[in-house]
């Protein structure tokens, strides 16, 4: 390309005047200002060719996690954990393989403020020898839902409301006081940890259980969390709400800026691991998304260092078009039957088949391009961009076409896998008390720092001020199960910010 480059249409042609149209050229006599045209032409292709093109520039937009910004990076093996996991990335001490992390608000729309309090996504593509593998994470620990079927109802309920178009308090509370299970989410929600800081300064948690592996095929489910290098910040309610309206990209620019001046971030890796026997003498499911496991029984081990240190060059080529799914994995590394994780290995390519096309593992963003591809059957469909394989066969094992199988690392494995029988039912987790016992713990936590348990109460009562009465006194009630003291205290500071038709001084 010459330099500078030639203007041309999409198809390359040079272009003289990209600002001209094709029109009938007419005698404008009289007219003293009107240009002498007539209609414009259809054979004139670069304005076709450049609107019909801007008539498509969107796609659809994520149904969550549509608001993000991301960065390349490395990440570094600091410890051996190969007792634990077989993957070949994680096979040496210092070996280094790139990454792309991507950072998200969840309910909002793509232009929605970066502030807003939420969960934050936190997904990173390791680009390793054995394909692609996604850690499709957030910054918290715990979820709102451990039935998947719930997910379309929750998500639904922390948008829009389908007659005003507006997010809706009673919507809202509706749902989470009906769905208990959601309390621990929720006291990590409306604790100051709802509204980071900056996507620097804050913590990465796998959620789900794992399953990985090691070269003897021995398993054990494993919890990640990356603790970031930059300490937890967060910011005030207020102080997240001044910011929506004065610079709703912040996070964004935040970390574009601290890349290029090259004050990069990074996290520590880390595992929790569980056998199989010990899974069975906790007192909840090691499958249950709505649980932490506690430190002291399952204390955190080191492997891993990660650092954002590379802008991507171009935002929707890259941080749009990314594509991230828990069912992206490599040898050593498993999902478990967290039946939350299990609907999201389903649901996350669904999505990026619906929004990039069914060929959007040739995005060079999501291209395995460090193991390469080669699944010959796996032809054709829209947008094939990278030759299709050519004359190969399209299917595995013709004759003129050898292809090598890989040995699993399970093929080897002396240990025994997880064994079901049983019917088939319709399962819906029942709410039980222990559910209620690590938000009480929760609190507690926040209570170790000043300042904390106060936060929450107030942003809980901040948020209901626009819900009906009658939804208010659920939500007194909700966070009573963890320590009755929390509703106590949100009913009072409901009274006090907007005196109800029951607040003591109107009695
Ligand atoms: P610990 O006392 O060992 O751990 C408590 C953890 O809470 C800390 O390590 C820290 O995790 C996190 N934390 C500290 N201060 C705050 C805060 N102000 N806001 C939010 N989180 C904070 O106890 P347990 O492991 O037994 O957990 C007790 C409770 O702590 C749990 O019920 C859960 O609600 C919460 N928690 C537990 C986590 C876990 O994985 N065990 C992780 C996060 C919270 P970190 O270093 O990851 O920030």
């Amino acid at each position: 390309m010459s330099n500078p480059p030639v203007y041309t249409t999409s198809q390359g042609c040079p272009v003289s005047d990209p600002f001209s149209t094709q029109r009938i050229s007419v005698d404008q006599k009289g007219y003293q200002y009107a240009p002498p045209t007539g209609p414009l032409l259809l054979q004139d292709f670069k304005l076709i060719d450049s609107l019909a093109h801007f008539d498509r520039e969107r796609i659809p937009e994520r149904v969550v996690h549509a608001k993000g910004a991301g960065a390349y990076g490395v990440f570094e093996v600091t410890d051996d954990i190969t007792d634990v996991c077989s993957a070949k990335f994680l096979d040496t001490v210092g070996k280094k393989t790139r990454i792309f992390t991507r950072f998200s608000t969840v309910g909002g729309e793509k232009g929605s403020a970066d502030s807003a309090r939420d969960p934050r996504g936190f997904a990173t593509k390791f680009y390793t020898e054995d394909g692609n593998l996604d850690l499709v994470y957030n910054n918290t620990p715990i979820f709102f839902i451990r039935d998947p079927t719930k997910f379309p109802h929750f998500i639904h309920t922390q948008k829009r409301n389908p007659a005003t178009n507006l997010k809706d308090a009673n919507m809202f509370w509706d749902y989470l006081t009906a769905n208990p299970e959601s309390l621990h989410q929720v006291m990590y929600l409306f604790s100051n940890r709802g509204t980071p800081a900056s996507f620097r300064k804050m913590n990465g948690y796998s959620g789900h259980t794992y399953k990985w592996y090691n070269a003897k095929g021995e398993w054990q489910y494993v919890q990640v969390h990356f603790i970031s290098n930059q300490g937890v910040h967060n910011l005030l309610d207020d102080e997240a709400g001044k910011l929506a309206g004065e610079d709703p990209d912040f996070h964004t620019g935040d970390l574009y800026k601290a890349i290029e001046r090259g004050d990069y971030p990074s996290w520590e890796c880390y595992i929790q691991t569980m056998t199989l026997e010990q899974s069975k003498k906790i007192p909840f499911s090691v499958f249950d998304l709505t649980k932490v496991w506690p430190h002291k029984d399952f204390p955190l081990r080191h492997f891993g260092r990660f650092t954002l240190n590379e802008n991507p060059k171009n935002y929707f080529a890259e941080t749009e078009q990314v594509a991230f799914s828990p069912s992206h994995t490599v040898p050593g590394m498993e999902p478990s039957n967290d039946p939350v994780l299990q609907s999201r290995l389903f649901s996350y390519p669904d999505t990026h088949r619906h929004r990039l096309g069914t060929n959007y593992s040739q995005i060079p963003i999501n291209c395995p391009l460090k193991s390469g591809v080669f699944a010959p059957h796996i032809r054709d469909g829209a947008m094939v961009v990278d030759g299709n394989l050519g004359g190969t066969p399209n299917y595995a094992g013709a004759y003129n076409c050898p292809v090598q199988y890989a040995v699993g690392a399970k093929a080897s494995g002396s240990k025994p896998d997880e064994k079901y029988e049983g019917e088939v039912v319709p399962f819906h987790w029942t709410v039980v008390d222990y559910d209620f016992y690590q938000p009480k713990m929760f609190w507690k936590v926040l209570g170790r720092t000043e300042g904390e348990q106060e936060s929450l109460v107030k942003n809980v009562a901040g948020h209901i001020l626009s819900a009906d009465e009658f939804i208010q006194d659920r939500v007194f009630e909700y966070f009573s199960k963890a320590e009755p003291i929390i509703g106590e205290l949100i009913r009072k500071e409901v009274h006090k910010l907007s005196p109800r038709k029951d607040s003591p001084a109107r009695l």
